[in-house]
């Protein structure tokens, strides 16, 4: 068989048959998925671990080769956007390879877009291969530009390979927006920097409200609160935002800084704001699937995935499981609700 034809076969055998799209009960159409691809992590932000975390037994991991059949089977229903995150998706083995395999839906067209949210730790390595996967845009955690600093929010993490890695996407092509969590008395005072930093180096920047997830020791997040509506006010006193008609189709509503030509977002989850556009769901590494970030109801999808060699059960149990996605969250972090609202941590459905 002549090359181009074996490759057009075994591209067709790989990709799934289109059905109808999920539809959930509210009228939104599930069209995102994100795939924490493991719970573990090179970092412990302080705001989202506990510095000595017990992580998952390898077994109850989903293998890669499961993690592309669901994530393929997700495509086949309608998913046209695809996020590895974790965890640290980079620090999972073989992930390249999985990220290469996934790319395929990416040149049949079945996917538009293949992304990742990372720390950064790693992308100095990975950059180049990944912008030859196909990947376009990046998301990478920075909370703050003082090394120091950085160090201590992220207990375990060096600012120096991270901006080399941001540094290394940026020439390999790949468009990377920071993602900044918002930490009271601890990088308030970075702010107006990071925006700077950022025009500076044409990224977009993301601004992240604290969200109550999963026990994280000694920390307190009534302490750690900083709510991104003053985060704008404090902006707009140093720079010209512009709203901007720029959407994700996520929680963020962004504006644009005029004196630098970037665009920052706000996200704050707390409130609901974006629960009624919500076209997203997530699952973990050993294949749960989670229809809110701030909701516990979840659908086991490893079960019918082990059990049969087909499809047939898989996608049934994922359509159920969109017939159950709740209308919205019900976060809330005040001084009487000082414990996580949803017990797992971020870092198992990647945010
Ligand atoms: N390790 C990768 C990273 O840090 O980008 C991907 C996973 S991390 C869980 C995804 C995002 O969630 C990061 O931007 C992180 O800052 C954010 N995050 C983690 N815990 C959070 C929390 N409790 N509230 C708000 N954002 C959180
Ligand atoms: Fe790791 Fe990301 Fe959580 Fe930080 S936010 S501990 S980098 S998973």
């Amino acid at each position: 068989m002549p090359r181009g034809a074996l490759y057009s076969s075994i591209m067709n055998a790989l990709t799934p048959t289109p059905s109808p799209p999920m539809i959930d009960p509210f009228g939104r159409r599930i069209s995102y998925l994100r795939v924490s691809v493991t719970d573990r992590c090179d970092f412990r932000c302080v705001y989202c671990m506990a510095e000595d975390m017990t992580f998952l037994p390898k077994a109850e991991v989903l293998t890669l080769e499961e993690l592309d059949r669901l994530c393929s089977a997700f495509v086949g229903l309608g998913v046209k956007k695809l996020r590895l995150t974790g965890g640290e998706p980079l620090v999972r083995k073989g992930i390249m390879q999985l990220i290469r395999n996934l790319s395929r839906h990416l040149q049949t067209g079945a996917l538009d877009e293949l992304t990742l949210t990372t720390n950064g730790s790693q992308l100095g390595k990975y950059a180049r291969e990944l912008a030859d996967c196909g990947v376009k845009r990046i998301n990478v955690s920075v909370d703050s530009l003082d090394p120091e600093k950085f160090t201590r929010i992220t207990r375990w993490g060096k600012l120096e390979p991270v901006l080399d890695g941001i540094a290394a996407a940026k020439a390999a092509g790949i468009r990377v927006k920071l993602n900044t969590v918002a930490l009271k008395g601890v990088n308030d005072d970075e702010f107006y920097r990071l925006v700077e930093w950022c025009g500076e180096n044409g990224h977009d920047i993301t601004f992240i409200e604290v969200m109550p997830m999963g026990d994280i020791g000694g920390e307190n997040r009534v302490d750690q609160f900083f709510p991104i509506s003053l985060l704008r006010s404090h902006l707009a006193k140093r720079w010209t935002l512009k709203d901007s008609s720029h959407y994700s189709g996520g929680p963020a509503r962004y504006v644009t800084v005029e004196e630098t030509g970037q665009r920052v977002g706000f996200i704050t989850p707390l409130t609901h704001n974006f629960c009624e556009a919500c076209n997203r769901v997530r699952l973990t590494c050993t294949g749960t699937l989670y229809m809110c970030l701030g909701q516990d109801d979840a659908a086991d999808l490893r079960a019918p995935l082990r059990q049969s060699e087909s499809d047939e059960l898989l996608l049934a149990a994922i359509r159920e499981a969109i017939r159950r996605k709740p209308k919205g969250h019900d976060f809330i972090i005040d001084r009487d609700h000082q414990g996580p609202a949803v017990e797992r941590h971020m870092s198992v459905t990647g945010g």
